[in-house]
């Protein structure tokens, strides 16, 4: 196989191309092919070529075809273009027939004709001269009218209805004086010419180059004819194909027309394709039958070497047989033992070798060179068919994965928008973005609660908009007219969730600027800052409180110490006394308000550790009674406690327990005139299911004013009109802390009698 392959390019000697290796002209080969030989045959008949040599041949022809040049032939001059198919009933131009029964009279003849360019076959009767026709193939027949057997008459009769001879030219000989009515009937029959006897040589031999000049000229028309007919053919046929092919740029779809077509119009068994994947150098196979079979699953081929470099390197035609009789590849029309019926051409674009096309078995005959130059242009249609549909498939994929990536981004996009939206609707803070023309773009559900209004009717709204006329509305508008990239204001707004309160709103706006520095929006956040006032509200109060709280004792301090100084001596000693208990008595307010503020402070700072451990309420309570026994005493009150009163037990800290206990026994004596009662009890019960510790003090006291209730429990507040009750103002704010922190609650009620009613309820160990 490699050493058919070995080929020289067809090289031009004495202006015709031969093949060099054999020294064997194209034209020689092409003729061959042009008769219908087999590649074996002609391998057989000319020894020196290879079928290598006959098949560059073949591509040579086709080259020259496609740039439009004619095959090389054998003929060259007028014959130029008879480069394949020749007429099958080809006369031979050079012929004469000479019928006449007088072989004196073709003795005659022969003489006229001897040594001319004419060769002269001679027939002594009209039968003789029939047969004579059909075997030499004259151009020109010479006949005598009177004959014995079959007239001059009847031959031209016969010949010119044999389709084999009916093209030759006949000339009647006649007789000086013959009959013309014999004369007419025969230019009737189709002869061409008549001649009278006797005859100068000179004119018969005018006469018959004249008539060899007609025939060759119609025979010059006719072949011209049949070329453009099979030009026509051709055209016609590859339009189809072009047709059929371009249809669809379905790779496969052009695959399959492809290969039915080249079946049917190159009446081929089958047809191969095979493309070369860039890649993996591998071939895939479709293969398509005049049955109408189509192999429509490609299969995957590694090429044989020799496929390879024929197919990428030299570009040649090539048998493969290799496919052929591979397995793989299921045929029902299977290839014959020889490869002669295998017509194999490269699908080159842009220089590319792309993969081949093969012809595989002429039903009936074996392939021809038209076949071969048909084949050829088909292949360039089909090749940019393939091209076409392989570019359309490469644009198809990348249309998908452009869409694929757009839909990715989207997607992000979408959940990113989401996730900000979800933000924004969970933040406590207001957000309201506003375009560059001041519109409302966005509104979220904290701002919306805020503004009292819904975000389907704020949405695109102008905030310079007559509809939104309320305070916090004229602060927005400032802040966004602002010229500072970043300003805050303040604004108290009614709370819808309380009658009558009031939120304190922290507004604050920022520019939103493009890369470029332009200003394309504001976002503007509005925080409820109403519990962080009420804190500074309260830190304020607490020092006014501390503050007032201090000065009082010390100013009775320095008054009484210093009429003590300056007074001493001349002061009566019950009056010193008197100003030195005073002083006590102070020094001992200031030491338990300093006790306070330190307790307060360090339940505030959450250092102070809840030391839990189970205590009987039970005790702590008799402790605390019994210690402030005396003090009752003083003012005559009854301070009550039912010493059988059931053990309960409680997870708390003992001293802050204690404390709790101590601050609210102490004020029910406080705040009750003397010989009134008070009375302390604990009991234990269901509180929505959790077991409670309930502790309570009763007092018959100046009892609290409804409205006052609550207050009672803030730092420094104190309801002593008459500012005779001493007092710090911090006991209660302790009672709450303590109470607080173990989980409780402490509320404050008003018996019917009168009084105050303290109940603290905590949870039961
Ligand atoms: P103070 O040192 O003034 O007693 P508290 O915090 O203990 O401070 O009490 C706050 C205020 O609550 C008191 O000033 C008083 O007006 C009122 N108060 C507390 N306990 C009673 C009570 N048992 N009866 C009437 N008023 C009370």
């Amino acid at each position: 196989m490699a050493q058919q392959r070995i080929i020289t390019d067809p090289t031009i000697a004495n202006g015709s191309p031969v093949i060099k290796r054999a020294q064997v002209p194209v034209h020689q080969i092409l003729s061959y092919v042009a008769t219908g030989m087999s590649f074996q045959e002609i391998i057989e008949t000319v020894p020196e070529l290879g079928l290598g040599d006959v098949k560059a041949a073949l591509d040579y022809a086709a080259t020259q075809m496609r740039q439009g040049m004619p095959a090389p032939t054998g003929n060259q001059g007028s014959n130029r273009d008879l480069a394949f198919e020749q007429p099958s009933n080809m006369l031979d131009l050079n012929k004469i027939l000479v019928v006449d029964d007088s072989q004196l009279n073709l003795d005659f003849m022969e003489a006229i004709f001897a040594g001319g360019e004419f060769i002269l076959v001679t027939a002594l009767d009209g039968r003789e001269g029939l047969a004579k026709a059909r075997a030499e193939a004259p151009f020109l027949i010479l006949t005598d009218i009177m004959m014995p057997g079959m007239s001059g008459l009847k031959l031209c009769q016969e010949i010119k209805a044999d389709p084999l001879t009916k093209d030759a030219s006949v000339i009647f000989i006649t007789a000086h004086g013959q009959n013309t009515t014999l004369v007419a009937k025969g230019l009737n029959m189709g002869a061409d010419e008549f001649i009278s006897r006797p005859f100068e040589p000179e004119e018969l031999l005018a006469r018959v180059q004249a008539v060899a000049r007609l025939k060759r000229a119609e025979l010059d028309a006719q072949r011209h004819a049949q070329i453009v007919a099979r030009h026509n053919q051709s055209l016609e046929l590859l339009n189809e194909l072009a047709i059929a092919i371009t249809s669809s740029l379905d790779l496969q779809k052009v695959f399959a027309s492809a290969m039915q077509q080249l079946s049917r119009l190159l009446k081929a068994e089958a047809v191969s394709i095979l493309l070369l994947d860039g890649e993996e150098k591998k071939l895939t196979v479709n293969i398509a039958s005049h049955l109408g079979e189509y192999i429509s699953v490609p299969v995957e081929v590694k090429p044989t070497p020799e496929m390879a470099d024929v197919i990428q390197q030299e570009r040649i035609p090539a048998i493969i047989s290799s496919i052929l009789h591979n397995p793989q590849i299921n045929l029902t029309v299977k290839p014959p033992a020889d490869q002669d019926a295998v017509v194999c051409v490269p699908m080159v674009s842009k220089e590319q070798t792309i993969g081949t096309i093969a012809l595989i078995n002429k039903q009936g005959s074996s392939f021809t060179a038209g076949d071969w130059a048909l084949l050829n242009s088909a292949v360039n249609i089909i090749t940019v068919a393939i091209e076409n549909a392989r570019l359309f498939t490469e644009v198809q994929e990348f249309n998908r994965h452009l869409e694929q990536k757009v839909a990715e981004r989207t997607g992000e996009l979408i959940t990113e928008k989401k996730k900000v939206e979800a933000i924004l609707v969970s933040m406590a803070d207001g957000v309201l973005v506003l375009d560059d023309e001041n519109c409302i773009s966005t509104v979220n559900t904290a701002a919306q609660k805020m503004l009292g209004a819904d975000s389907s009717k704020l949405l695109g709204m102008p905030i310079t908009s007559k509809r939104l006329a309320t305070p916090l509305w004229d602060t927005i508008r400032k802040l966004a007219s602002s010229i500072e990239v970043i300003a805050s204001a303040s604004v108290d707004v009614p709370d819808a969730t309380r009658p009558g309160g009031l939120l304190s709103i922290q507004a604050r706006s920022a520019k939103v600027h493009t890369e470029t520095g332009q200003t394309i929006g504001t976002v503007i956040v509005l925080s409820d800052v109403t519990s962080l006032m009420e804190v500074e509200r309260m830190k304020a109060r607490f020092i006014t409180g501390v503050t007032h709280e201090l000065k009082t004792p010390l100013a009775v301090i320095k008054l009484h110490s210093n009429n003590l100084a300056n007074y001493h001596t001349r002061l009566p000693e019950l009056k010193r006394n008197q100003l030195i208990q005073a002083i006590q008595e102070q020094v001992q307010l200031l030491g338990k308000l300093v006790e306070d503020i330190l307790e307060l402070s360090r339940l505030d700072s959450g250092l102070v550790e809840i030391e839990r451990q189970p205590i009987s309420l039970r005790q702590v309570v008799a402790q605390v009674v019994a210690e402030m026994q005396p003090l009752a005493a003083e003012k005559e009150i009854t301070l009550r406690w039912q010493k059988s009163s059931p053990e309960i037990l409680i997870q708390a800290d003992k001293d802050k327990i204690n404390r709790l206990i101590t601050n609210l026994i102490d004020n029910a004596i406080k705040y009750t005139p003397a010989k009134g009662s008070v009375e302390v009890k604990i009991a234990s019960e269901l509180v929505d299911g959790q077991k409670m510790v309930l502790f309570q003090v009763c007092d018959t006291g100046i009892g609290i004013p409804l409205g006052e209730r609550a207050q009672i429990f803030e730092r420094f507040y104190r309801i002593d009109p008459s500012h005779t009750i001493p007092g710090t103002g911090l006991g209660l704010s302790i009672v709450k802390e303590i109470v607080t922190a173990h989980g409780g609650k402490v509320t404050v009620n008003s018996p019917p009698e009168g009084g105050s009613m303290f109940t603290v309820s905590l949870p039961e160990a």
